[in-house]
């Protein structure tokens, strides 16, 4: 019972396991998919705001020619402050005069001491190489002790030479903050100035992303970790955590009840097996020229307890993927001369046809019961074996084999289903076959397009040549049946006919025919 149990739980919590994987796997996906465009967009936005400061400043630039500021004294700086508010909104501004000290500048807040390697703007970058006036640049200064660090653009007039600072701290508020382990941009001059960071400098990369701006000489470097990719899959895990748990179990129950209907269907057959529910119907073979009866085809049939008879299509597959077919094809086998005992006797040449898998042509087995069984007395001179087409062969050569010592005890072999599947002329070339039985589908082209029927007569003219008997199969009608005969066809089998009958009913037919 535990060992049936785990046969059952395991494949269960094991579907639900994988799900939930796949599931926790795509969040994951997803979560890095928008890493990934976070980072662009972090440094589209940071380019887009740095642009936007200095197109302000730009434009004011030109107002500086209007300065009239000499010395920094109370009155250059009032100059300055009432210039400032009136033109800039205020701001850190400062400038000297030509005749003044090239690294002290004058401001509204006092003196500002520009730092010793930045005192001739040495490393700016100038945005108007033709004038040589606008020189954008990282400076470093000092304003009453303090040292600063900001980035400045600058106007070197013929009286002053003047600078604002660009402030990028002051307003920039899209970064998260709580993220500043896991995402980290700046921004940079083309000569590598550092002009601003946010964010710690980051290890475990996942995404890095560079844009330059093409109106200003610097660029911006944003960076995202793998830390981000957890953080956005715990915010979204309210959301995806019951999805996916709603997900799995779906799929797990899914699986269970295909599980329960798999087991059920194959254990139903088992049942139907030993309970002698699978039984053969039999469907005449009929000599179309004399309206004899020359043989038939056993069809396996479920018949219920019930009465409901169930047709092969519903469960034949199910029993040859369980190899519950070869059990079922003995029974049929060892019942076939018990069912048509009055026809056998009668008859010696009236012979009837079993399907058989392509896997039972080539076992062993298989063929040693066929030979057992003809010692004990069964009458395999009357016994055809269909070998169908629609399923591939493995190992023709030891199907040949097993063909060859059953052929050696009358069993005449039939090719089913020609021109539908796997063998084509391998089968026919390979095999020692007797009778080519040509599929419906070839035989309803008579109706279809009575006057072009190029396959089905390929077919016959192809047994004609390779001397084997052809039955053609699905004759519906008597036109049918008329143009078979035309084409030298004469064995047919089909509802034209009769349907397949229980063995009971098919004795009758057969014996009303032999009136
Ligand atoms: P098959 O061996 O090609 O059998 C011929 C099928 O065509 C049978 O369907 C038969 O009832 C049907 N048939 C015959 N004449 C006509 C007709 O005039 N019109 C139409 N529409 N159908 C016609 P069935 O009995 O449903 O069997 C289907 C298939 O199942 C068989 O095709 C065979 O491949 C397989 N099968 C049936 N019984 C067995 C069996 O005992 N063992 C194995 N391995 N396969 C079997
Ligand atoms: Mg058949
Ligand atoms: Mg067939």
């Amino acid at each position: 019972m535990a060992q049936f149990r785990n046969k059952v739980f395991l494949p269960i919590v094991g579907v639900f396991l994988g799900a939930f994987s796949l599931m926790m796997l795509l969040s994951y996906a997803v979560a890095y998919w928008r890493v990934t465009t976070e980072v662009t967009s972090d440094a589209e936005q940071m380019i887009n705001y740095v642009e936007h400061k200095l197109n302000y400043a730009m434009r004011n630039m030109y107002k500086l020619e209007q300065l009239h500021y000499e010395k920094c004294d109370d009155k250059g700086r009032a100059e300055l402050e009432q210039f400032l508010l009136h033109h800039f909104n205020g701001g850190l501004f400062f400038v000297r005069s030509s005749q003044e000290q090239r690294y002290t500048y004058c401001s509204v807040v006092g003196e500002i001491v520009v730092a010793q390697k930045d005192r001739n703007f040495e490393n700016l970058i100038l945005l108007d190489e033709v004038n040589r006036q606008f020189p954008l640049a990282v400076l470093n200064y000092n304003w009453r002790e303090q040292d600063s660090r900001s980035l400045f653009l600058g106007y070197i007039g013929k009286k002053n030479t003047s600078a604002i600072r660009i402030t990028l701290d002051d307003s920039y508020a899209f970064f998260d903050p709580e993220c500043s382990k896991c995402r980290h941009v700046e921004v940079r001059l083309t000569n590598d100035s550092l002009v601003y960071s946010m964010g710690q400098p980051l290890v475990d990369l996942v995404s890095t992303v560079r844009i330059e701006s093409d109106r200003y000489p610097f660029y911006v470097a944003s960076q995202i970790n793998r830390n981000r990719i957890l953080k956005m899959m715990t915010n979204s895990l309210v959301f995806s955590l019951p999805l996916s748990l709603l997900v799995s179990f779906l799929c797990a129950y899914l699986f269970k009840l295909l599980q329960r209907s798999e087991r059920s269907l194959k254990q139903q057959l088992k049942r139907a097996i030993r309970q002698r529910e699978l039984v053969a119907f039999y469907q005449p073979i009929m000599d179309a020229a004399t309206g004899r009866i020359v043989g038939a085809e056993a069809l396996v049939r479920w018949v219920r307890p019930n009465g409901e008879v169930i047709p092969p299509v519903r469960f034949i597959d199910e029993l040859e993927r369980t190899a519950l077919i070869n059990p079922l094809t003995i029974q049929m086998l060892e019942q076939l001369p018990e069912d048509l005992a009055p026809i056998f006797a009668a008859d010696d040449e009236f012979r009837c046809s079993l399907n058989l898998v392509p896997e039972q042509v080539e076992q062993e087995d298989f063929c040693c019961h066929i030979e057992r069984l003809a010692t004990s007395g069964f009458p395999t001179h009357q016994l055809a074996l269909e070998i169908t087409e629609r399923l591939p062969l493995r190992n023709l050569e030891v199907a040949n084999q097993h063909l060859e010592r059953l052929k050696a005890l009358g069993v005449v072999i039939e090719l089913d289903d020609a021109g539908t599947g796997y063998g084509g002329a391998s089968y026919l070339q390979e095999l020692n076959i007797d009778i080519l039985k040509i599929d419906k589908l070839f035989v309803d082209t008579l109706v279809l397009s009575p006057n072009n029927t190029p396959v089905l007569d390929a077919y016959i003219q192809m047994a004609k040549t390779l001397k084997m008997e052809v039955i053609a199969e699905g004759v519906e009608t008597h036109e049918q049946s008329l143009a078979l005969l035309a084409r030298g066809v004469h064995l047919h089998q089909g509802y034209y006919f009769s349907k397949p009958l229980p063995a009971e009913e098919f004795i009758q037919f057969w014996l009303a025919k032999q009136n």
